[in-house]
């Protein structure tokens, strides 16, 4: 038990999100089989990596941290970041002369999530860190990574085609790609609550 809180503390899990709590029937698209495969945890066991790609608010980083904390749950050392930390940390790696440490670090997880990638644009150097934990991981480890971009768009993202060609060309090699639609939960709750009070208003 203290082995699993120290694993689970490790993980820096961002939310309290589990798989059992998401609702399939949000209209997201999502195939409930196939998390429930993806669950059983045999995805880490061939480094399959899982590539979540969706509008804000469809429920990736729901399911990414719920796949993250299952893996935690089972054993797997598990670690959660996002593209922008990730960049940050490697940037400030390089300054310190931690590189080849930090490198390790990102290596070390039998599950790594990556999420939001897309929404703050990665500098070259952000992109590079990407693509070489990416590479470094590739047929040894799974990584999770979540973006609101098409990855036709990749190469805007990380500002040269090249690197988002040779950074998809590992990460797709063996994956599972989740294409999530929807509405946004956020937006649906968002929309919810706005129809609320209007009509609390309209009864005033
Ligand atoms: P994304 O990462 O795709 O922008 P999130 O996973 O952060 O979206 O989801 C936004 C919020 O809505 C979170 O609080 C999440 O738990 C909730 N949510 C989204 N989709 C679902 C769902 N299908 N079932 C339950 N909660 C959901
Ligand atoms: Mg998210």
């Amino acid at each position: 038990a203290r082995r699993l809180a120290g694993r689970l503390r490790f993980a820096c899990l961002p939310t309290p999100a589990t798989l059992e709590d998401f609702d399939y029937d949000a209209g997201s698209g999502v195939d409930r089989h196939l998390i429930e495969d993806l669950a059983t945890g045999r995805y880490l066991e061939s480094a399959t990596n899982i590539l979540m790609i969706g509008p804000p608010g469809v429920g990736k980083t729901h399911l990414a941290v719920g796949l993250a904390r299952k893996a935690a749950e089972s054993g797997y050392r598990t670690y959660v970041t996002t593209a922008a930390d990730l960049a940050a940390r490697c940037h400030r790696a390089a300054i310190e002369g931690r590189w080849a440490t930090t490198m390790r670090f990102y290596a070390g997880p039998t599950c790594l999530v990556i999420d939001e990638l897309g929404y703050l644009p990665l500098p070259a150097e952000g992109a590079s860190a990407l693509f070489q934990v990416i590479a470094t991981r590739y047929t040894k480890s799974s990584t999770i990574l979540t973006t609101n971009r098409p990855i036709t768009s990749w190469g805007e993202v990380l500002g040269d085609t090249t690197v988002a060609a040779a950074l998809l060309d590992r990460l797709l090699h063996r994956s599972v790609v989740l294409d999530i639609g929807g509405d946004s939960y956020r937006l649906r709750d968002h929309h919810a609550r706005t129809h609320a009070l209007r009509a609390a208003a309209n009864h005033v």
